[in-house]
């Protein structure tokens, strides 16, 4: 037998679980059979796709309560863990971000000793030491020969690992539940009418049996299957926490449904908050691929594009091989067509929802704009329905504003949408290139978002109106008298800065561009913007 460390943050986690920082603690149930599910999904796809023999005729998860020894055993026959695994994936926290949620779980619990911030993370397996003060995990990898691996720890600290020479295929996890709390003593996680409770409540959707004795506790209904209105919102929430791991409600939920030459079922959610690594590479994106109910793969991104990529969900495709593999599909032309018309459905759900719930609307904008945006640059055939639901700062008021807003409000004889890109609202509001602006009561779009620098020069225009950033060029508020403008007295001036500046300008002349500033720099046009050539030098371009 080994006593091994759990790595730092590993640590750090668990002492919060055992602290007991979260009052809802019945989401320990929901997450071992959530790792079950997860488990017997694998092993059926590992003896579809990679031939692996095994049992797969009956898989199932099985709860088995002790009220006087005072243990929960969760056990499945899944594809289980090797040893290595059970070292590197129990004992480390090898999901990316950790560090940054350790230190928000950390200033939410001291901060307001509310600690409901912790069901907006995925915290796993180490739930269970919420309510358990030892925990044995034995495992027995599908396709192992000989010995499975006994694990346990108290999760203060240290965990010890052993051979388990007589272990099943599969994974099972006993509970030494803590002493009863004399405050919560209502129920205890033993009771029969508790577990099927909880099981009811977080896990009914999960489509492998979860027995207990010799019945089943949850339906095995796939939610996307069944009609909307047959569905309780709280079944959808569940469902949503099962796939996402994200704790607070989705704002929106969205069934689609397709019949004839291709079917399929899709069932997505639009989350109420975007996650902490929306703009980290190694971010897990896509959706879940079923095929005729069939788990197939996490994280397709063929299946929606990058720029949704915070859209949850699951599609379930009935023509579709079940030895697909990532390879074929983005290849495949159905898939293709899926991924068309999902993000057509995504983006027609916010525009309605712009009319039918502003309030939803401005949530979904503030969280996601930013990577919506992105979808201007790769998405050409995609540009009028996400210019549609788009929303910017603008110099006409505090609240952003749509196109469709900006137009109605342009001046007589207006024919451009102005704006300006900068790092801040400060910063664009206070650039001299805005003087003339303002004083003519031209109303300007303030573009903040680093990628708001790329996609204006993607965009021709909107309904007509050419975009037009009031930093390039001339922008003639007074037709053309820039040009023409006779350099009187200021000859000489003009010539002495042009010849100071010498290389670092293309030429110096006066302009009615600005009102109490002296001088600004302005681009040509088709030259690229100041923030850009930052950001190309950062790319190291
Ligand atoms: P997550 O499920 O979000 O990855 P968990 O803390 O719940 O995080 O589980 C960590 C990992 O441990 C899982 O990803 C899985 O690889 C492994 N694991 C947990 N429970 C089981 C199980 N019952 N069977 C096989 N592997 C498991
Ligand atoms: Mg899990």
């Amino acid at each position: 037998m080994e006593t091994l460390e759990f790595q730092a943050e590993a640590r750090q986690l668990l002492q919060l679980m055992v602290h007991s920082i979260y009052s809802n603690k019945d989401i320990f149930l929901r997450e071992l059979i959530s790792n079950s599910s997860d488990a017997l999904d694998k092993l059926r796809l590992a003896k579809l796709q990679d031939g692996l023999e095994a049992d797969t005729s009956d898989l199932h998860i099985e709860i088995e309560a002790d009220a006087e020894a005072r243990t929960l055993t969760i056990r499945d026959n899944g594809i289980g863990m090797t040893r290595d695994e059970v070292v590197e994936l129990i004992g480390t926290i090898a999901k990316s971000g950790t560090a940054e949620l350790l230190t928000k779980l950390k200033e939410a619990s001291e901060a307001k000793g509310d600690t409901e911030l912790i069901g907006q993370f995925g915290v796993g397996f180490y739930s269970t030491f919420m309510v358990a003060d030892k925990v044995t995990l034995v495992t027995h990898k599908a396709g192992t020969e000989g010995h499975g691996t006994r694990w346990e720890s108290a999760g203060e600290g240290t965990y010890t690992i052993d051979d388990a020479p007589d272990a099943p295929v599969g994974t099972s996890v006993t509970l030494h539940l803590r002493p009863k709390d004399e405050d919560d003593a209502l129920y205890d996680y033993t009771d029969d009418w508790k577990i099927r409770e909880i099981v009811k409540r977080y896990s009914d959707f999960i489509s492998f049996p979860i027995r207990k004795g010799d019945e089943t506790l949850n339906s095995m209904k796939a939610l996307w299957a069944r009609p909307r209105s047959e569905v309780t919102d709280e079944e959808y929430h569940q469902f949503y926490r099962h796939i996402s791991h994200d704790w607070t409600d989705p704002l929106e939920i969205i069934n689609m449904k397709a019949e004839g030459t291709f079917e399929y079922e899709a069932l997505l959610f639009i989350p109420s908050r975007a996650p902490h690594d929306l703009f980290q590479r190694d971010a897990r994106r896509g959706l879940q691929l079923y095929v005729k109910r069939v788990f197939i793969m996490d994280d397709s991104k063929e299946l929606i594009p990058d720029y949704l990529r915070f859209v949850k969900g699951v599609v379930d495709a009935a023509d579709l091989s079940l030895n697909i593999s990532r390879e074929i599909l983005q290849q495949d032309r159905h898939i293709q067509m899926i991924r068309r018309r999902l993000v057509k459905k995504v983006l027609s759900t916010i525009k309605d929802l712009m009319s039918s719930n502003p309030e939803k609307y401005a949530t979904f904008w503030r969280e996601f704009g930013r990577a919506v945006k992105e979808g201007l640059l790769s998405e050409p055939d995609n540009h009028k329905p996400i210019l549609e639901i788009a929303s910017f700062a603008t110099t006409g008021g505090t609240e952003p504003t749509t196109l469709a807003g900006y137009v109605e409000r342009m001046k007589e004889g207006q024919e451009e949408i102005y704006f300006l890109t900068g790092e801040s609202r400060s910063q664009v509001e206070n650039s001299p290139h805005m003087e003339a602006f303002r004083e003519q009561g031209y109303e300007v779009l303030i573009l903040t978002d680093p990628v708001d620098e790329i996609w204006v020069d993607a965009v021709p225009d909107y309904e007509g109106k050419k975009l037009r950033s009031i930093a390039r060029g001339s922008v003639d508020l007074k037709k053309d008298e820039e040009e023409k403008e006779p350099e009187g007295d200021f000859g000489p001036l003009l010539g002495f800065l042009k010849e100071k500046l010498d290389e670092r300008v293309k030429e110096v002349r006066l302009s009615h561009r600005l009102t109490t500033s002296a001088a600004c720099l302005v681009s040509d046009s088709d030259d690229i913007t100041p923030a850009l050539e930052k950001m190309y030098r950062a790319m190291g371009q």
